[in-house]
């Protein structure tokens, strides 16, 4: 079975009960056990779970909770980042980060194993793809750093961000089932404008995006002004180019009537001249734009550099002064390799090692 009971909306959860014979109304207690107290083991014993329902559990036909294992787990020095390596039912692996402080943690979730879109500078593309996740699988990642919020802070969840490994809108359906449930008032209930979807500018996925009934908040990664400057280092631009792309967003805003988030990863030498900026800023001209600025986080098969941090101030006065608000992303956690896909990297490459030892980076800060 490819699905897991994280994984089922609250409809689909009824109707797997009814399929079984059961009273679809258990679906109310059960829902609230996997989805609101994050439960996984014991189903059967947890509250308002009645007898016909404890006997669906113990049944062959009952829909399992997701099989994952921690298998890393890395907190980075200054406390502000931590980083798990989540092992799945066939072996392949997908990396969770939760950020932040009290009041105000987000989780960073992988959408696949690996990635198609082939980034160059990207830890992930630079895996290739291995498979999709499920549902099951994106809303168990999120549960996994709830958990861990409850257990050693006390504390929840505010923010979603699909910034992990993957394409999200390359694995839309699983992608918008998992995000529907851990919206869902009845479980996580994390508000949709908390939720970020982070994409490499899959244009059928942000059409798709524009005509769901949610509004989720968009961020679309562009780190190129032009389409020679873009395709070098995302790849699918040949296939989606500049121009297409942003006459997608327009619609996007307009028809949500939301605000688009651009990330720009900053490339020393690269990327990050005043030029590149002041492009920038006419690409996004009277468009409802916000501006995440990067540091590029170095990876073993690119050959970029960061930016220095005058740069980054340079090229975000820039865009500020154009009147598009814009942010430089705190190099938090750099030490736990907080790229997407690096702790996976990194593990792949100190094999051998007891996994679970952290090996902090060096002269990557
Ligand atoms: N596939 C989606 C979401 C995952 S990547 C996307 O590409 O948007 C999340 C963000 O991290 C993207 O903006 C991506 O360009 C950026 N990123 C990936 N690798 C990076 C690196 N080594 N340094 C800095 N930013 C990186
Ligand atoms: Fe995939 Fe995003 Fe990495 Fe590009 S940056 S390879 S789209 S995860």
């Amino acid at each position: 079975m490819n699905f897991s009971l994280e994984g089922l909306r609250y409809e689909a959860l009824e109707a797997q009960l009814a399929k079984s014979g059961v009273n679809p109304v258990h679906a109310k207690p059960l829902f609230r056990a996997v989805q609101r107290r994050l439960l996984r083991n014991d189903l059967g014993s947890a509250e308002g779970i009645l007898p016909p329902l404890q006997r669906w559990l113990a049944s062959e036909q009952a829909v399992k909770p997701c099989a994952m294992k921690l298998v890393d787990d890395t907190a980075s020095s200054d406390g502000f980042t931590r980083k798990y390596l989540l092992r799945l039912h066939d072996g392949t692996e997908v990396e969770s980060v939760q950020m932040g402080f009290p009041g105000r943690y987000t989780a960073c979730l992988s959408s696949q194993v690996g990635c198609a879109m082939g980034c160059v500078f990207c830890a992930t593309g630079q895996m290739g793809f291995s498979r999709h996740l499920t549902a099951g699988e994106i809303v168990a990642q999120a549960h996994h750093v709830e958990r861990e919020l409850r257990r050693t802070q006390g504390s929840t969840l505010r923010n979603i961000v699909m910034m992990g490994m993957g394409e999200p809108l390359h694995n839309f359906e699983p992608t918008m089932e998992a995000l529907d449930i851990i919206t869902d008032d009845r479980g996580m209930n994390i508000g949709p404008a908390r939720v970020v979807i982070s994409t490499v500018g899959y244009i059928p996925g942000i059409q798709k995006l524009t005509r769901h009934p949610k509004r989720y908040s968009l961020a679309v990664s562009l780190h190129g002004a032009s389409d020679e400057e873009r395709g070098k280092l995302i790849p699918i631009n040949k296939r989606w180019p500049l121009a297409e792309l942003l006459e997608t967003c327009r619609e996007y805003s307009a028809i949500k009537r939301a605000r688009v988030f651009f990330a720009w990863t900053l490339i020393g030498g690269v990327n990050d001249s005043d030029d590149h900026a002041q492009r920038l800023a006419e690409l996004l001209r009277g468009m409802d734009a916000h501006v995440n600025l990067i540091p590029l986080n170095p990876t073993e098969g690119f050959d970029g550099t960061m930016p220095t941090e005058e740069r980054s101030q340079a090229f975000q006065k820039i865009i500020q002064d154009a009147g598009i608000p814009s942010t430089i992303r705190q190099r938090r956690g750099i030490d736990v390799a907080a790229g997407c896909g690096q702790l996976k990297a990194k593990r792949v490459k100190r094999t051998g090692r007891k996994p679970g030892i952290n090996v902090p980076i060096s002269g990557s800060l």
